[in-house]
Order: C-alpha cells, then sequence, then structure tokens
C-alpha cells in the first residue's frame, strides 16, 4: 500500500538539497559563529549567506531577519516585543478570530496582562471586513496582526490592503506569513509590513528552525534575552545547520513558485472536482473562488459523517489529511476557524483538510479519489443522522 502525505499545512518533509547543505554543519563546521577565531568564522559566514537568502525571498533586506526557533516563537516575538516597546503609547491590538494559536494564546496572555484585544470576525468564506477593520483603530492601538494565509482554510487575506490602512494610522502591522511561503509571492515591502513570521519546516527545511522579519527602525523588546547574537534582538547561540537549511529551502522554494503553484493548483483542482463529482452534500470550508485560497488547500465538510472517524479510515488506507477537529479528553471540540465562518458544529466536526505538498503527484490525487467516496457513503449509512 502507497502511503499519501496531504498534510503539508501541518508540516513537510525535509528537502534532500537542504539536509545536504546542512550536513556540514552538523560535522565538520563545528564552531560557535560568534567566536572570533576560525572554528567560528567558518561558521558566521553560513548565517549571513542564509539570511541574505532568507531575506531575499521575502524582498527584505538581510539585516532585517531574526533567525528564531520556529514560526511560534516569531510570532509571540512580534507580539510581546511590540506590546512591551510600545507599552507607553497604547494598549490596544488588532487581530482576527481565525489566527493561528501562535498569535491568539499571545494575545490571550497580553490581555490578561492588561492589554485589550479585538479579534475581528470574518464571513461565511473566511474573509474580513476592512470597514471594520478601520473602525476598531484608536489612539491607543499600536499593532495588527492578520495572517497572510489560513492554515486550516487556505483563504488568502488582503494583506497589502491592510498594511495600508495600518501606515496611513501610523499603527505597526505584523503577519504570520507561515503558510504563505513557497505557496505565493511575498514582498514584505509592498504589503507595508513592519514584521512578518516564517517557520521552516512548512516549506522543506527542518523543524525548530524559523524567522521574524523586522523592518528596519522598528524597535521591538527582546523575547529571549542573553548574548549579542542576532544584534542583540535574540540571545542564544544560533541553531546554524537549521539556519542553513532555512535558507536553501528560501532559495529553492523561490526560485521554484511558480511551478510549483501550478502543480499545487492543477492537483488541487482535480482533488476539488472529483470529489464534488463523486458525492453529494459536500460544503467547501474557506474562499469559494479558488483565487483566494493558497493552491495547495482544500477543506470540506463531509455532511452526515464525522471528520474523525474519517480520518481514522483514510489513514487505514495509508492516506495522512487532517481535521480541524482535536479529540481531547473524549469530546470533540470543533476548530475555532471553522467555528468562526458560522458552520454549524455538526458539519464543523465533519470537516477534513487535504493539503497537498510538491512531491504530490496525479497519481495521488486519483487514488485518493478512488478511496475516499466508498469510505464516505459507508460511513454516512452507519450514521444515525
Ligand atoms: C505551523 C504554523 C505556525 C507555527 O509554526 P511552528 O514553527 O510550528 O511553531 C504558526 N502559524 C501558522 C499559520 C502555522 O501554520
Amino acid at each position: 500500500m502507497k502511503q499519501i502525505y496531504l498534510d503539508h499545512n501541518a508540516t513537510t518533509p525535509l528537502r534532500p538539497e537542504v539536509l545536504e547543505g546542512m550536513l556540514p554543519y552538523l560535522t565538520g563546521h563545528f564552531g560557535n559563529p560568534s567566536s572570533v577565531h576560525w572554528a567560528g568564522r567558518a561558521v558566521a559566514g553560513a548565517l549571513e549567506n542564509a539570511r541574505e537568502q532568507v531575506a531575499a525571498l521575502i524582498n527584505a533586506s538581510p539585516a532585517e531577519i531574526v533567525f528564531t526557533s520556529c514560526g511560534s516563537e516569531a510570532d509571540n516575538f512580534a507580539l510581546k516585543g511590540t506590546a512591551h516597546a510600545l507599552r507607553n503609547k497604547g494598549r490596544h491590538i488588532i487581530t482576527t478570530q481565525v489566527e493561528h494559536p501562535a498569535v491568539l494564546e499571545t494575545c490571550r496572555a497580553l490581555e490578561s496582562l492588561g492589554w485589550q484585544v479585538s479579534y475581528l470576525p470574518v464571513d461565511s468564506e473566511g474573509q474580513l471586513d476592512l470597514v471594520q477593520l478601520e473602525s476598531l483603530i484608536t489612539s491607543e492601538t499600536v499593532l495588527i496582526s492578520v495572517m497572510w494565509a489560513n492554515n486550516e482554510t487556505g483563504t488568502l487575506f488582503p494583506v497589502a490592503r491592510i498594511g495600508e490602512i495600518a501606515r496611513r494610522y501610523g499603527v505597526r502591522f505584523h503577519s504570520d506569513m507561515v503558510q504563505a511561503v513557497g505557496r505565493v509571492p511575498l514582498d514584505v515591502r509592498a504589503a507595508q509590513l513592519d514584521l512578518a513570521a516564517i517557520s521552516g519546516h512548512k516549506f522543506g527545511a527542518p523543524k525548530g528552525v524559523g524567522a521574524l522579519y523586522l523592518r528596519s527602525g522598528t524597535d521591538l523588546e527582546p523575547l529571549i534575552h542573553g548574548g549579542h547574537q542576532e544584534r542583540n534582538r535574540r540571545g542564544g547561540t544560533s541553531n546554524v545547520a537549521g539556519i542553513v537549511g532555512l535558507g536553501v529551502a528560501s532559495e529553492l522554494v523561490g526560485k521554484e513558485l511558480e511551478s510549483t503553484v501550478l502543480q499545487l493548483r492543477g492537483l488541487r483542482d482535480r482533488l476539488e472536482d472529483g470529489l464534488f463529482a463523486a458525492l453529494e452534500n459536500l460544503k467547501l470550508n474557506g474562499a469559494a473562488s479558488r483565487d483566494m485560497r493558497l493552491p495547495n488547500t482544500l477543506n470540506l465538510s463531509f455532511a452526515g459523517v464525522s471528520g474523525e472517524s474519517l480520518l481514522l479510515n483514510l489513514d487505514l488506507k495509508g492516506i495522512a489529511a487532517s481535521s480541524g477537529s482535536a479529540c481531547s479528553s473524549g469530546t470533540l471540540e470543533s476548530s475555532h476557524v471553522i467555528a468562526a465562518l458560522g458552520v454549524e458544529p455538526a458539519l464543523a466536526q465533519a470537516s477534513v483538510r487535504f493539503s497537498l505538498g510538491r512531491e504530490n503527484t496525479r497519481e495521488d490525487i486519483d487514488q485518493l479519489l478512488s478511496i475516499l467516496p466508498p469510505v464516505v457513503e459507508r460511513l454516512r449509512k452507519l450514521s444515525p443522522l
């Protein structure tokens, strides 16, 4: 049985070119990049090379890249760092109801420390109302944080238009770009971003490395106090091999963007068309327009079926996908993102996310198309509904 991985929004396989680039830094080049002797110098150059590669991917300059331990750290750094740096200017933050927990939970933590947070709702397609966003800005507002693309539905947000609003009011703008890397063109200058987060393992680099884009001149309170690493912005000896891998992956996805988008969109459309042709009572979660979604993401509710049992049945046949709902202590909790779309609880629990990657083929999609519809029909017959 061929195993098929369709959960690339959770993590991606390490690319062989990335591993090859990293290996010397896990073996011979062991130096501490902060050391001034030969062992350190050999490694410091590699860090700066990776900084250039990451910067080039998002149209930043290398000095604006701060390496972190993951995407979550970059989001925490952006939000907490801004909140603390601007605490005397104002204590209000605007974000959305559909952010990743790395942003949402950080906002909740700031609320418990006295900050005010507005969580913008989304419409049934997962889209924001920018008039509403603008109306929430007050003299106390110091930060707007809106993700570039949603990890569960793939819905893309009008980041450049939000950047224009933020700039007009003199409010800082952060975007969690984690899901957008390698899937849509990214330009932090055109989007007028002050801060942005990326994560290596979502685009072929290893787990445990990420980066924060920090527009030059933006002051941020460090999250990790310590040595002078990362120009005094983040203490701690650098994860050299991981950072080198992040650089290689950034260069690769930048070069391949056009062909990757064509490939992913072709496979996603094939899956979407095939499932809608084979099954009734399917509901698409996310933007109706395919161009307003990430090219690799398809989130569907299979009415009358529990998403969990569908995933278990797919897993038995070697197919890895994921559901928006997580089973915690025996109760099925619906995803906050699907709930925010206004999807009724039963349909929310029937949602499954397929997220494709560059190693997926037409054969993978066709195998899924032959396996999934009969499983859904069988589960529907068993269902008491
Ligand atoms: C995965 C993910 C993160 C967290 O990145 P980690 O490197 O796993 O901490 C943040 N935001 C989004 C949208 C993600 O998909």
